[in-house]
């Protein structure tokens, strides 16, 4: 089904020789950014993913709850103590184990549902490149132990800086309400422009070398995944929330914009598709654009939002002309190291 050489033909979403399941391939990217401009597309894109229970509602759903029930006060946060931090931190940890816990348990451990719309054939590996020699407790491992903390680290930073009013902060929706609503699309964007860079940064070979490998020793992934890097990767990764020391932001946009950072990776590497509810397809999980960079490597460094791949030349669309053009690309790369 797939050994189609030409992109301009599309398969149909389904099995091939390299893949148990993928979409519609080509895959496509955001029209937002096409030229001419596809306002109507674009429109139809931008609100047609803010309609489902799929990132990013699930991210504003999240900000939401930890914000209105699990979050300190901000005169709290004025002053440093380790009890509000802890709190920020069990907060952090919690949702990353609930989700990325309960997507693992449905989808590998109970196989929910078995091998329906998973992307690869194989099973989380045991081998010794893992720590623990394991794929699913090296994952799970450098997810908590890296990465709850580093997000709880920048977390931190953030709300004890604007707790102290020395960052442009929001009030709420009345002060401010088109800003307020445009902040969350703000964020997406830049989320997704941010990311590219700091991938391609990493990508760099004593970076990828000693850094990024961590990461991309999953080829075939899974909830856990999303989270295992490098402590120094994740440093990266997380100074997106930079932003919000320079654009008035509220908690709630910032929560929004870590939930989206942390389970919006966990999602993305599901590994499956979509998430099956009584057989129907119910919830949008996996990204086959970043299945696709974990795969064939140097190609998609970004994400749908912004189409910064196909600028740039290194936008994989799944097709087997795709493969080909982006291992040329890939020798090229490592001739020149
Ligand atoms: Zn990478
Ligand atoms: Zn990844």
């Amino acid at each position: 089904m797939s050994h189609v050489s030409n992109t301009s033909v599309e398969e149909p979403a389904g099995q091939s020789r390299e893949w148990n399941f993928h979409p519609k391939l080509p895959i496509d990217m955001s029209p937002v950014f096409d030229l001419p401009p596809k306002p109507k597309a674009a429109l139809a894109w931008l609100l047609g993913t803010w309609t489902k229970l799929t990132p990013p509602v699930n991210h504003l759903a999240f900000a939401l709850i930890a914000f209105f029930f699990f979050w300190p006060a901000m005169e709290t946060m004025q002053t440093f103590d380790w009890r509000w931090v802890g709190q920020i931190f069990a907060v952090n940890f919690g949702s990353v184990v609930i989700l990325a816990g309960a997507l693992h348990l449905y989808l590998y451990v109970f196989a929910g549902q078995k091998m329906r719309l998973k992307f690869d054939v194989r099973p989380m590996e045991k081998s010794s490149r893992f720590t623990f020699g394991h794929q699913t407790w090296d994952n799970i491992f450098w997810a908590l132990a890296s990465g709850v903390p580093i997000w709880t680290a920048w977390t931190v930073l953030y709300f004890y800086v604007a707790a102290n009013g020395w960052v442009p902060t929001l009030d709420g929706f009345s002060t401010s309400p088109v800003w307020f609503v445009l902040m969350f699309f703000v964020i997406r964007f830049w989320q997704s422009f941010h990311f590219y860079w700091i991938h391609r940064l990493i990508h760099m070979p004593w970076l990828f070398k000693n850094v990024h490998h961590l990461h991309h020793r999953n080829v075939n992934v899974g909830p856990w995944s999303g989270l295992a890097m490098h402590p120094i990767e994740h440093w990266f990764y997380y100074s997106g929330i930079l932003i919000h020391f320079v654009l008035p932001s509220h908690p709630v946009h910032v929560l929004f914009h870590l939930f989206a950072l942390n389970l919006g990776a966990i999602i993305s590497h599901a590994g499956f598709d979509k998430l099956l509810i009584r057989d129907a397809e119910a919830i949008k999980a996996g990204s086959f654009h970043h299945q696709l960079h974990h795969r064939y490597f140097e190609c998609n460094y970004g994400s749908e939002e912004i189409p910064l791949d196909r600028w740039f030349g290194s936008f994989h669309d799944g097709t087997q002309a795709a493969t080909k053009r982006i291992r040329a690309r890939k020798k090229l790369i490592f001739a020149r190291k």
